[in-house]
Parts: structure tokens; sequence; C-alpha cells
């Protein structure tokens, strides 16, 4: 009979021990100084560069935003410029990169901000998130990578490290799940802002390039030491019998 995967209800609630959070982002933190890539994004704290590079990243990878990222800011180099844009023109400048509602949202909120909030994005999460588009990762990374804030961030890449790391098993696709790997993030968050924007970005950064979906490079991990899914996965990928693979006939 299949055994049944563990309900995320059915799970305790995390609690994540201070010393190991510690040592998790110490390594962490070293790793992505050594090793991150280079992203328009990172160099600045511009909160409505960051926003756009956000908006862009969802659902896209990073080499193909690259492009569409500069074009879009040679057009729209401020938030006041893209909220007086005829909409028209916001969709013409996103044209190729996909999913348009991401475009008519950040119009949106660029008109909101214009009209109503002096021209200033909000910097704390909760007032993020009552913006047009803005879910609660994109108000996490926008108040962290912008302003600095001392604030938790889950995206697809956040989520699979820290289940992996902290909680194999944990189903992800449910809300109860999901709910637990924010908490983790939270407990996992250094005592300073500044601190804090190294930490989300190497989390993502580590994500992307090594605890990857279908081909974790664990023996290259920097947290591997602790990682409580390392070994499962690494006896996973051993073949099982030692010898040659048959050829496949032509
Ligand atoms: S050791 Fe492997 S599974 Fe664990 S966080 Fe690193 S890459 Fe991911």
């Amino acid at each position: 009979m299949a055994r049944r995967r563990p309900s995320a209800k059915t799970l305790p609630e995390p609690v994540v021990d201070s010393a190991a959070a510690s040592s998790f982002r110490r390594r962490l933190h070293r790793w992505y100084r050594a090793n991150a890539r280079d992203l328009p994004w990172r160099r600045t704290r511009d909160p409505y560069r960051i926003l756009v590079s956000e908006l862009m990243l969802q659902q896209t990878q990073v080499s193909r935003v690259l492009d569409f990222y500069a074009r879009f800011l040679e057009r729209f180099p401020t938030l006041d410029a893209l909220a007086s844009a005829r909409p028209q023109r916001v969709l013409e400048a996103w044209s190729g990169l996909g999913y348009y509602a991401r475009a008519r949202n950040l119009h949106a909120l660029a008109r909101e901000v214009h009209g109503n909030k002096n021209g200033v994005i909000p910097a704390e999460p909760d007032a993020l998130r009552a913006l047009p588009g803005i879910g609660a990762y994109t108000a996490g990374a926008v108040a962290s990578f912008a302003y600095e804030k001392r604030a938790a961030l889950v995206d697809t890449n956040v989520a699979r490290v820290l289940q992996r790391y902290f909680a194999p098993g944990l189903p992800l696709k449910t809300g109860a799940g999901l709910r637990r790997l924010w908490s983790i993030a939270q407990q996992l968050l250094p005592r300073t802002g500044a601190q804090t924007w190294t930490h989300n970005q190497a989390l993502m950064e580590l994500g992307a390039l090594v605890c990857s979906a279908r081909a974790p490079q664990c023996p290259l991990c920097p947290v591997r030491r602790g990682c409580a899914s390392s070994d499962s996965l690494q006896k996973a990928k051993r073949p099982t019998k030692v010898g040659r693979v048959p050829r496949k006939p032509k």
C-alpha cells in the first residue's frame, strides 16, 4: 500500500534553534559574498527599480529579464514617468516578456503611489501588500532590498531550500506548509536590516545556483552540514548497480 504523505496540518510548528540558525547564516552569507552574480537590481536601493525587477522576475528567468529590465528603465526611468505614461506604451515596453497582468499591475501601482502617496513607495510589508499586484513575497523583497528592512521572504527557490534543509516532507504546495516555511524564514532572519539584505539575496541565490529543483549540488553546498535532505538526495543520485549501462539499440 502506498504511504500517505504527511499532511502539513499534522506536523508540529517549526522551531529553529538559534545556534543552528546562526551557523546556517554564517556559512550562507560567506558563500554568497564569494559567489553571487552581479545583477543590476543588486546594485541599487531605488525602490522603483527594485519593484520593476521583482515584477519582471515573477515566472521569468534572470537571463531573459536582463534586457527587458534595462530597456524598460530607459523608457520609464522613474515612477513618475511610468505613472504618466499611456497604458499602451507600458504594454509595448513589456512586449515579449509575457504575463501582461504584471505590466498592468505595475502601471496601476505607479499611478496609485503617484496620486495617493506623494510618489513614495511604502517601506513596510503591510503597506506594500495593499498595492496592486503585490503579494507577500514581493512585499518582503521590496522592504528588504530597497529599504533594508528586517523582512522575511519566501519564493519558490527559498521555499525549496528551507524545506530541504529544515523540514523534508513538508508539503510545499499547501497553505499550512507554506505558513510553516514563512515561520522558518522569519526565525532565520539576522538581527539587522542591512544583514537581512544579504541574507535574503543569499537564500534566493542558493536556491537558484546550488539547491536547484532537479539537480541539487549538495557536495558543493555551503550549508550541506546540517541539511536534513543532503544524504537522501545524494543516495538517490547514485546508480544502484555497478557496471556498464546497456546501450540503447539504434
Ligand atoms: S545540502 Fe543539498 S539539499 Fe541541502 S540545502 Fe544544500 S543543495 Fe539543498
